[in-house]
């Protein structure tokens, strides 16, 4: 294979990266996808692509939105599920997702924001600081938003580093807050009509709206064959297309992942599984876990039990409700999109009964027996949402180990002797 600097050097270069740091996390990345990723058996053989892109991640990708930008397209990196990407698409541009699952640069990092911060705060922070994030120095535009404290005040400090632009999100879902999110998006429409010098128009917008629809309808057919008795794709597998899904090529994505769901049909029709039919079924809920953050699925899947499930934003929340096309007015199309983002059910809301009935409803249809519910520590809201989330979950009879945890490896041992046992127990 030829050597990446070789090959994507220059183009690092002219980016500005720190090119000995970003040395480091390249050779990190092939170790921990092998450990998690190619040891698995049986895997479908379409999920091949996914090896190509995760090889790529830094490499080909950036380079088509190098290709973009010399075209006079713009790129723009977001953060939240709840930034509208048919917006951008429909504006000529390419939107990227700029989470970090990386520990990386903290000690940096720590002479900016307290330690107690979640990981995924600190590691998108470390990546900029440290120069070793082709994704957030190809950005035109940050996209930030008024979610966690955290993140609010996170984005203050990126902004010293790179243009970022807020968009105001309610933690309520009452008709005037509706009334609030429809107007950021209204605000949204300015600012990108700027960035890009395109108009946004009924036209465009039904057909960037049509594209991630089918995206979305992709991910949601992968996803519905893990329903199946015999389990024909690993949790892992299934988490990386949705993580992945945040910064692919929308078109190619979604014909990939087609792909690989006519192979996961096919595998359901001759009875072939990942994992032995009696495997424990887990559901896992809570904070995202952005690329390459695999921690969790792997040693739920090393200890027995196949993740037939994520309620989270690299999972359900991405996929599982699709925007109205069906408006013939630029205004009705907006408030179609208005509403389908404040239908995401974050723990940054309150209340998020929502979040509880998606639990409990996925579990049933998954047929998941336990979950698992996973968050950052020093994420508030989902560590304290933990609490709604058991309740809920040992109503209907599931269940539910707590996990919060972080980037690094130091406790996987606890969580290895932890999981396994809740797995023992779910087996018996
Ligand atoms: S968990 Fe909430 S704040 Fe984080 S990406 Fe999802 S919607 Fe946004
Ligand atoms: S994981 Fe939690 S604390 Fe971290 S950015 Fe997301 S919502 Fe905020």
């Amino acid at each position: 294979m030829a050597d990446p600097m070789e090959t994507y050097g220059e183009m690092w270069q002219d980016l500005g990266m720190n090119l000995r740091a970003h040395c480091a996390l390249l050779d990190a990345i092939p170790k921990m996808y092998q450990s998690a990723y190619l040891s698995q058996e049986n895997r479908p053989e379409a999920m091949s692509y996914f090896d190509f892109v995760v090889s790529e991640i830094h490499g080909l990708r950036i380079k088509e939105l190098m290709e973009h930008k010399e075209a006079g397209g713009k790129v723009v990196g977001t953060f939240c599920l709840y930034v509208p990407e048919e917006i951008i698409r429909a504006l000529g541009a390419i939107d990227v997702g700029l989470c970090a699952g990386a520990e990386w640069g903290y000690n940096e990092v720590e002479k900016l924001l307290p330690r107690n911060t979640c990981a995924l705060i600190k590691s998108f922070v470390g990546f900029k600081l440290d120069r070793v994030c082709p994704y957030v120095e190809s950005a035109d535009l940050v996209i930030g938003e008024t979610t966690c404290d955290g993140k609010k005040k996170a984005y203050e400090i990126l902004g010293e580093m790179a243009p970022v632009y807020i968009m105001e999100l309610p933690q309520m879902k009452r008709p005037e807050d509706f009334t609030l999110w429809r107007s950021e998006i209204d605000r949204l429409v300015a600012q990108l009509e700027e960035l890009t010098g395109r108009k946004l128009t009924l036209e465009n917008l039904k057909a960037a709206t049509r594209e991630v629809n089918a995206k979305r309808e992709a991910l949601q057919r992968l996803n519905n064959a893990r329903k199946a008795a015999v389990v024909p794709i690993s949790g892992k597998d299934a988490l990386l297309a949705s993580q992945v899904a945040f910064y692919d090529d929308v078109p190619r994505f979604t014909e990939m992942v087609n792909e690989i769901a006519d192979e996961l049909e096919a595998r359901i029709a001759a009875g072939q599984g990942v994992a032995p039919a009696d495997a424990p079924r887990v559901l896992v809920t809570g904070s995202p876990m952005a690329i390459p953050n695999w921690k969790l699925h792997d040693i739920i899947e090393k200890a027995g039990a196949v993740v037939v499930a994520e309620e989270m934003c690299t999972g359900s929340r991405y996929f599982d409700t699709l925007t109205d096309e069906t408006p013939e007015t630029l205004e009705g199309m907006l408030d179609a999109i208005a509403q389908k983002y404040l239908g995401i059910n974050c723990a940054c809301f309150t209340p998020n009964e929502g979040r509880m009935d998606d639990v409990v409803r996925m579990a049933e249809e998954y047929g998941a027996q336990g979950v698992i519910h996973y968050a950052l520590q020093f994420c508030t809201p989902y560590q304290m949402e933990a609490h709604g989330v058991e309740k809920a979950s040992r109503k209907a009879g599931l269940p539910v180990l707590r996990i919060d945890t972080d980037y690094s490896m130091e406790d996987i041992g606890q969580l290895q002797t932890r999981v396994e046992a809740f797995v023992e127990m779910l087996g018996d």
